[in-house]
Order: C-alpha cells, then structure tokens, then sequence
C-alpha cells in the first residue's frame, strides 16, 4: 500500500540513489536533508564540510555515523564510497566551479546550487568538466520542477492567454550582514542579480521557453553604506524576446521580500505572487472565462528536482535543466552587468526552437 493516497510508494532505502552533501549551510540542514530524507528516489550518504563537529552533529540527527562526514581536504575519499554516486554542491558560488571538477575526477554525477558558479566561462568549464568525465551536471532550479510555475508555462505555451507581449518580474529582500559572503565579490560573483534576480531571469526563460536576444540594464550601489563595497545594492533589467516580446525584472538586496512573476497576453494575464518562495506558491490566471486559481496537492519543490537528478543518473539522459542552462543565465547576466555598465544594450547570440538548454522533462506529481 503507498503510504499516501496520491505519492507514489518510496523505494527501499538500500536502492535508492546516494547523494554527498557538499556545505552544511542554512538551506542543507532546513531544506534540503529533509527534502532528501522523504524523496522518492534519494538518501543522504555523505556529509561534506568546513566544521567536522558540526558536521557529525547534524548527521547524528539523521541516522549517519560519523563516518559519514568528510572535511572539504577529504572530499576524494568519496572516490572509494560506490555508495555515493553523485555530490549536491550547496557552497558560496565561487566555489562550485573546484567542487564540481573534483566530484567529477572522482566520476561522482553532479547537482549544483544555483547560480551555477560567478560567470558564463567558469560555468561553461564546469560543463566541459563534467562532460569530459562522463557524469551529469546538474542546475538546481528548483522552480522548474513545480506544478505551479509549469501550470504558468502551460497558459502561456498553450494559447490561453493569446499572444503574450510583456512579462514583468520582481525578487527583491534585504541582507543585513556586511561580512555574509554573499557580500563579497569574490565569493559571491555579483549581488542580488545572480543570487535572487537569477530566479526572475530563469523564470521569464522557463515560461516562454525561448531565449532572450538583447539585454539593457541599470545598477545602483550606494557609495556611503558597507553592505555594499563590493556589490551592487539594486539592478532593473530588460530582456527582449523574439516577436517583440519584452520583460522587465528588478532584484535589490535593499527592499522588503517581494516575489512576483506576471505574464500579460492579448487575452489573458498569469499572476504569480509569491512567486519563488519555499512553499505558498500562488498562481492566478485570468482568460475569456473569468479567473481561476489552480490548486495542487502538497508537495516538495527540493525533493521534486533532487528525484529528477537521481533519475537521470539512472537513465543518464540529459536533465531538464542541465549545465548547459546554468550557462546560459551566466551569459545573460554576464550582459546585464555589461550594460548596466556601458549604459547600452547588449546584443546576445540568437537561438531558434524551444527549451534550447533542456533536457528531458521532469515527471509532476498528481
Ligand atoms: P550559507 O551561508 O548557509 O553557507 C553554505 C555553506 O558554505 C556552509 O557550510 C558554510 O560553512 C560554507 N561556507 C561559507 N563561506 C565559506 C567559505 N568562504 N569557504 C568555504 N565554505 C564556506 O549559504 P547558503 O545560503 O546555503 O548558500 C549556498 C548555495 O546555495 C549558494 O550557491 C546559494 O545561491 C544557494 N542557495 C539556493 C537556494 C535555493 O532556493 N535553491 C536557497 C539558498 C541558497
């Protein structure tokens, strides 16, 4: 009998895919370790850190030994762990590019945080790195794998809202702390555009499925306030599509937590608010018919896209959402910078078709 009514009964165990946790961070121990712990198709078999202790501590409280935990010097030993067939690099962006050539030496399939590392030639290294070694890379989009923003991508790739012709997008928060690494260039690769207005980036590509063909950006970094030494404090940016369709999207690390996505078609308009959080997902759409509000079952966005990495492990197709599209939000933001900076637009390469950067689709649930 499954243990729910509408989720399909887990694998034992012993079968499922295992996975080393690289960076023991706020979003391993609250999101993704419980995310793994109820998948369908994974298990934490490894701990991966900078504080062993710590480290040990937390795998107590899932069931690991203290064996199971590995100082980032020991990340190799993973090579001789067969029970560990790939790594989810959860660590500050400039260091996925070392983890994920490391993992892949090791053959260990790969899942990486998003931004996929600080800039579009790192990125792509990490790709010809792992393509080299055989193993997936895998970018950790969790939004792709809702049934909410597909639900979006469906009204708008399906005709329900006539043709689209403008998008607009918002993730904004305030981040406090001057010495967070996420305040440092070096570490971080930029500010709030790749770690929050990526998610807007990624989304305005997921829902139209095609890839922007110029950019035009402004920045601000405020002069007198150390949060911002290093990185800028707010960017808007536009995006052009093909057929004339326009989005704008603005990121702060200065404005309270605001996360929206909007499409507006000549017959209809999808609303998404919030947009990007954890859970809480709302979708309105509104066509010829009046409004709907899609309702899904519970679920869980973190174990929906770590069920896909391990499923393509298995099958060694291509992800949905590959190295490849990691890539591509690096070059366009690698543009947005360029503009902001030059005040001009940036022309980018121009790519016919659909979900150029994808690969298989992911399975929803219900
Ligand atoms: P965090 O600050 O909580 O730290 C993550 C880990 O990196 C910790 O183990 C920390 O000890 C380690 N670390 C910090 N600074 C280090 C340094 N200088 N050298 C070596 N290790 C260091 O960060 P986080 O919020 O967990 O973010 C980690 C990654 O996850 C980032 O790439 C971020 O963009 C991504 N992230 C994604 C989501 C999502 O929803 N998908 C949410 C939050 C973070």
């Amino acid at each position: 009998m499954p243990l729910k009514p509408d989720l399909p009964e887990p694998e034992s165990v012993q079968k499922r895919v295992g996975l080393a946790i690289v960076g023991l961070g706020k979003l391993s121990a609250e999101e993704l370790i419980p995310a793994i712990r109820t998948s369908q198709h994974t298990r934490v078999a490894a701990l991966v850190t900078s504080d062993v202790e710590e480290g040990r501590a937390l795998a107590r409280a899932f069931d690991l030994t203290d064996g199971d935990v590995y100082a980032y010097d020991d990340f190799e030993a993973l090579k001789d762990r067969e029970d560990v067939d790939g790594v989810y690099i959860v660590l500050p962006n400039s260091l996925h590019r070392e983890f994920t050539e490391r993992a892949a030496r090791m053959g260990k399939h790969v899942l990486c945080e998003k931004p996929l590392s600080v800039n579009a030639a790192e990125a792509q290294a990490m790709v010809d790195a792992c393509r080299a070694a055989g193993v997936q890379l895998m970018t950790a989009y969790r939004c792709q794998y809702t049934p909410h923003h597909w639900a979006a991508r469906d009204a708008v790739q399906g005709g329900r809202l006539g043709a689209v012709k403008l998008l607009d997008s918002i993730h904004v928060q305030v981040e406090t702390d001057p010495e967070a690494w996420r305040m440092k260039i070096a570490l971080a690769g930029g500010g709030p555009l790749p770690d929050v207005g990526l998610y807007s980036l990624n989304i305005l590509r997921f829902v139209l499925g095609t890839e922007p063909e110029w950019v035009f950006a402004a920045q601000h970094q405020p002069k007198n306030d150390s949060r911002f030494r290093e990185i800028e404090e707010s960017v808007s940016f536009m995006l052009g599509f093909p057929g004339g369709v326009i989005a704008n999207a603005l990121t702060s690390y200065g404005a309270h937590k605001t996360t929206t996505l909007r499409v507006l078609g000549e017959e209809g308009n999808a609303l998404m608010d919030p947009a990007f959080s954890y859970t809480g997902l709302s979708l309105s759409i509104t066509d010829k018919g009046g409004q709907t509000l899609p309702a899904f079952g519970s679920y869980d966005q973190f174990g929906l896209e770590i069920d896909h990495f391990a499923e393509r492990i298995r099958d060694g197709n291509t992800p949905w959402t590959p190295g490849e599209e990691g890539v591509q939000d690096h070059r366009i933001m690698d543009a947005i910078y360029e503009s902001a900076r030059t005040g001009q637009v940036v022309r980018l390469e121009n790519y016919a078709g659909l979900d150029v950067f994808r690969g298989e689709k992911p399975e929803l649930p219900g």
